[in-house]
């Protein structure tokens, strides 16, 4: 009589990615727990047991079995920053880009982030959901299990609220585990230029209150950077966040150093993105911290930089390093983490194993999942990614395709 309770999936390559929900450091970032040639067992949408193909069939005689050798099973993978809920792409502005006008200098001439802004606003939150609901399931068949998707193209009470409604409809949904964060400090909007001030007063004093009491969401993010916000202004935005609730994680040093990892640190944010032009202090204080340092490289290759973040000094100092795609429509259009990963091996200094844990344990410790998700260990949900080579290493080599054969959420298969 087979167990209809319980599959046994066999692989080449098992990635158990050990170690619970704290975030990984130093030589615990390489240790993806492999198992070769082994079997997985699965029940009630958990992970009961992993081990060898004759132990776990041994424990599991009449269950389901699946072989899939010449496969590799890894965590379903959590891409812990995105922007995944915006109207139209932006190409114009692109092909701007492409012909050497800076990003910041298009944003001045009000494309960027405001022109997202202005797209949204107009857009319907149904319309919203449609065009979520078709990018989300682009990406869990890319691996994807959970995914953090920020607000941030509001920038009005009511907009931002749309956004975050909108993000609750897709969880609710849709396979994907959604993780909501507020972004209303994203930009200044073009109607509040010349008032600043009054534009973090409705943030902090309605927006924020607003978000909190319909519990639209668990973190509050800020875009610091010189040109977008001040260190001043973060800080207010943030102590409003912990006053009501919002966990902090931050936009920090991205083209140019103003503190910002210093200030995630400070603040116990849950992460710091981006860092691509990170300080030394900065690098101590995250490593000081059980902030995750986020790196976003695939923004950076897309924008057209030739620098990227010090990931080899980030890990070497201890702090623990995740990748992310920073979804968005317009500086990283992919919901692809596996090219993310041959970014960061390539130009980051990151072996394969690294880049793995970095997509899976870390992401799951930037956005505090404490769960087991991101790992294969037992009792964690059974969110599995199988990818079809038969070994881990050949996923960023073989860079820029999707090597995602199947994908399980708690059990479940969906792709
Ligand atoms: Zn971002």
């Amino acid at each position: 009589m087979p167990d209809h309770d319980t599959l046994i999936i066999e692989a080449s390559q098992i990635l158990t990615c050990p170690g619970g929900s704290e975030p990984r450091r130093r030589g615990s970032m390489s240790d993806i727990g492999l198992v070769e040639d082994g079997a997985i067992a699965i029940r009630a949408g958990k992970v009961e047991a992993v081990g060898s193909r004759e132990g776990i069939g041994e424990r599991f005689p009449d269950a389901e079995r699946l072989d899939l050798s010449g496969h590799v099973l890894a965590p379903g993978l959590v891409d812990s920053h995105t922007h995944a809920v915006f109207g139209r792409y932006r190409l114009d502005e692109y092909e701007q880009r492409c012909r050497g006008v800076p990003y910041m200098e298009i944003a001045r001439r009000g494309g960027g982030i405001n022109a997202s802004v202005r797209d949204l606003r107009q857009r319907s939150e149904a319309e919203l959901v449609d065009l979520g609901r078709a990018r989300l399931r682009r990406m869990m068949e890319h691996g994807t299990t959970t995914a953090e998707v920020k607000s941030g193209y509001g920038l009005t009470t009511e907009d931002e609220l749309k956004m975050l409604r909108v993000v609750r409809t897709l969880a609710a949904e849709e396979w994907i585990d959604l993780v909501p964060t507020f972004l209303g400090a994203h930009a200044f909007p073009p109607e509040f230029r010349e008032r600043r001030a009054e534009y973090l007063d409705l943030v902090v004093d309605e927006m924020i209150p607003a978000v909190a009491e319909e519990g639209l969401a668990v973190f509050c993010d800020v875009f610091m950077e010189p040109g977008v916000y001040t260190p001043e202004e973060t800080r207010r935005v943030l102590e409003a966040a912990v006053t009501n609730g919002l966990v902090p994680r931050l936009h920090a040093d991205e083209f140019e150093s103003s503190g910002g990892a210093e200030l995630a640190a400070e603040f116990d944010a849950a992460s710091a993105d981006h860092l691509g032009a990170i300080s030394e202090p900065g690098i101590a204080a995250l490593a000081g911290s059980r902030t995750v340092a986020t790196l976003l490289p695939g923004t950076l290759l897309f924008l057209g930089k030739s620098y990227y973040p010090p990931a080899r000094q980030l890990i070497d100092a201890g702090a623990a390093v995740a990748l992310a795609t920073d979804y968005n429509p317009g500086s990283s259009p992919t919901v692809n983490l596996q090219v993310v990963m041959s970014i960061a091996c390539s130009q980051l200094g990151m072996v394969p194993a690294e880049a793995f844990v970095a997509v899976t344990a870390n992401g799951a410790a930037a956005l505090r999942l404490g769960d087991g998700r991101g790992t294969l260990e037992p009792g964690a949900p059974a969110d599995v990614a199988a990818f079809g080579v038969p070994d881990y290493r050949l996923v960023p080599y073989l860079y820029g395709c999707n090597h995602c054969a199947a994908v399980w959420k708690r059990g479940v298969r969906v792709h």
